[in-house]
C-alpha cells in the first residue's frame, strides 16, 4: 500500500501526523509521506488518517 499527499489542497492541520507518525510528516505547513510502501502493520493507522483529513488530501494505493 501506497499514500500520497496532495500538498496543493493540504491546509497543514497535522491531522494526519498526529493520527500516523510512522507515515506522515509536517514539512514547512505541509504534510508529507515518509516511507515509499506503507508498513502493514500501520496500514490500519494510515487508512484512518486518509479518511480523518479535512482536506481530504491524502490518496492510498493497494
Ligand atoms: S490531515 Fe490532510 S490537511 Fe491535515 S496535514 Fe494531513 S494531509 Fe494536510
Amino acid at each position: 500500500m501506497k499514500a500520497k499527499v496532495n500538498q496543493d489542497i493540504c491546509l497543514g492541520s497535522q491531522d494526519c501526523v498526529n493520527a500516523c507518525p510512522e507515515v506522515f510528516k509536517m514539512e514547512g505547513d505541509k504534510a508529507t509521506v515518509l516511507v515509499a510502501e506503507v508498513p502493514k502493520d500501520v496500514e490500519a493507522k494510515c487508512k484512518a488518517a486518509a479518511n480523518g483529513c479535512p482536506a481530504a488530501a491524502i490518496s492510498i494505493e493497494d
